[in-house]
């Protein structure tokens, strides 16, 4: 990118920032999408006591280190799976709109290349799980 408007260094961080958002959201995909479940209802529950899950327990990497990798109110262990996942898209996006600074590719198809990061890393984790994608 030739004298971007937005600096790298704050480009970057931002974009590690969405990409864990995304990531949280990817783990949503990731569990429901195979069993046909809707990715927008019921709000995030513990798999183990089913207490629903508030939005400062369900901040990307940061409230799997706080709590522990544990529920708050029953305990039952997290899966280190989920902030796997948010740290892998994070850093995916990171590099994403790296390489555009980079001029590894022009800026306009961030949109695109960020989309295919996503799509990529839930269909591969998918695929994984079930040794299928969805159709
Ligand atoms: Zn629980």
């Amino acid at each position: 990118m030739t004298d971007p408007l937005i600096p790298a260094w704050f480009a970057i961080p931002v974009a590690a920032v969405f990409g864990a958002l995304i990531g949280s959201f990817l783990n949503v995909v990731i569990w429901r999408v195979p069993q046909g479940m809707s990715i927008v209802r019921p709000g995030s529950a513990c798999p183990h006591c089913g207490h629903a899950i508030a939005w400062y327990d369900n901040l990307p990497m940061l409230s799997y280190l706080i709590l522990r990798g544990r529920c708050r109110r029953c305990g039952a262990r997290i899966s280190l799976r989920y902030p796997a996942v948010e740290l892998l898209t994070a850093l995916a996006f990171a590099g994403v709109v790296a390489g555009a600074y980079g001029a590894v590719y022009p800026a306009a198809i961030l949109p695109l290349l960020l989309y295919w990061a996503a799509a990529g890393i839930a269909l591969a984790l998918i695929d994984l799980d079930h040794h299928r994608r969805p159709t």
